[in-house]
């Protein structure tokens, strides 16, 4: 049974969830996914992996912060303190792993530009080359954020043409698209796989 986190700050969780199911079903691994509201959740639930969906950075960084939830800063603990356990965020979720803004290093190695695709009216469908698959994907951007710079700690996990809109480090999987809301479950797959893996691995 692999246990997923699921950050629920704003944003399309839902459609992460039934991601995630068909993701199971496709793996055959049994998951259970909690809701992460508090900091307690992330406690009392010990997740072996973690989705952060997409939403309003600004917004899911205020109530992230805000002392009744404490989630983010625990979140991002989880993260540093767990470095190979696998991380699926999506838009807003790839702006904060990109930048925390806790003070403490980026949790993926590149830069990112809020709106860097402009803004809901220049949201968009394409096909893009998801290269952690080894396919095709279809790409669904909603005020997408922009990859601007990649580091050496950065794999490129996914194209649009010449432009990266995927990358991850360690196994943080940052998109700047919507993987949940195209019929094709493939990065959550990548998600459960990686971390039934780990699990395997660790016994
Ligand atoms: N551009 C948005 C932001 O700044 C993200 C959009 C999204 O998650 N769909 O947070």
């Amino acid at each position: 049974m692999i246990r997923i986190g699921l950050v629920m700050l704003q944003g399309a969780r839902h459609s992460h969830i039934s991601a995630l199911e068909s993701a199971s079903r496709e793996t055959g691994i049994d998951i259970e996914v909690h809701e992460l509201r508090k900091s307690s959740d992330l406690e009392s639930s010990e997740p072996h992996a973690i989705v952060i969906p997409g939403g309003e950075s600004t917004t899911m960084r205020l109530t992230g912060n805000d002392p009744a939830s404490s989630l983010l800063p625990a979140v991002f603990d989880w993260i540093r303190a767990y470095k190979e356990r696998p991380v699926l965020g999506t838009c807003a979720g790839a702006i904060l792993l990109a930048e925390p803004g806790d003070g403490g290093e980026p949790l993926v190695d590149a830069k990112i530009d809020r709106n860097g695709f402009g803004t809901q009216a220049d949201s968009f469908q394409s096909r893009i080359e998801a290269t952690a698959l080894g396919r095709e994907f279809p790409g669904v951007f909603i005020r997408a954020p922009r990859f601007i710079e990649t580091g050496d700690k950065a794999q490129v996990t996914a194209k649009l043409d010449k432009e990266v809109v995927g990358v991850m480090t360690h196994n943080r999987m940052a998109l700047s698209f919507h993987p949940e809301l195209s019929n094709d479950s493939g990065f959550h797959e990548w998600l459960l796989l990686t971390a039934e893996k780990l699990e395997a691995d660790s016994k």
